[in-house]
């Protein structure tokens, strides 16, 4: 499994467990406070929430960008179901796909499980998209029409009147952006 991948899974992100929020007991009316992550002893990240209605808790933090810092500051739905044995059950509606979830995971949004998958999956779409992209025009660039599915590098033929060291060369880049597109397409699918 690559770095890459690893950087993907969900399970690594900071989430925020509607079940824990009700244990401190701050899931009601005006609960307030400051909601802190920690990671091999350092803080990874902190959300500041409030339950402004019964059902809706406005979270506000800030996530890093490439020119600073960017405020978030929204709404996350909380709906509640009965229990067997009395009293209610809470949970987050997710902000994206409004499933109903105990837990939300923390990218620059917080989204439930699936919303991230899907989102991850898509990123590897688009990648392997780009990837087939640079390999269909190296391809036929060499003579070649066909895409990595059809016809594998190593089936090439050189074109008439191209230098071997050239073609030689062409075949390396073909090869390297094939095997980046299947890395990404396999990343969906397993993902899936
Ligand atoms: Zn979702």
């Amino acid at each position: 499994m690559s770095r890459q991948r690893e950087k993907g899974t969900v399970e690594d992100r900071l989430s925020l467990d509607v079940r824990a929020l009700r244990r401190r007991g701050v899931l009601v009316v005006g609960g307030r406070g400051t909601w802190q992550w920690v990671r091999s002893g350092k803080q990874a990240g902190q959300v500041c929430f409030e339950v402004v209605a019964a059902d809706c808790l406005r979270l506000r933090y800030r996530i890093a960008t490439e020119t600073g810092a960017e405020l978030k500051d929204y709404r996350v739905t909380i709906v509640r179901t009965p229990c067997y044995l009395g009293g209610s059950r809470a949970w987050f509606l997710c902000p994206c796909c409004s499933r109903r979830v105990a837990l939300l995971y923390l990218r620059d949004l917080f989204a439930c499980r699936q919303c991230h998958r899907l989102n991850y999956a898509s990123q590897q779409a688009s990648k392997a998209s780009a990837a087939l992209d640079r390999s269909l025009l190296l391809r036929r660039a060499v003579g070649a029409n066909e895409g990595p599915l059809m016809l594998g590098a190593d089936w090439i033929e050189r074109p008439k009147g191209m230098h071997r060291q050239k073609f030689a060369a062409r075949l390396e880049q073909i090869k390297k952006a094939d095997a980046r597109a299947m890395d990404a397409y396999r990343a969906v699918l397993e993902r899936s």
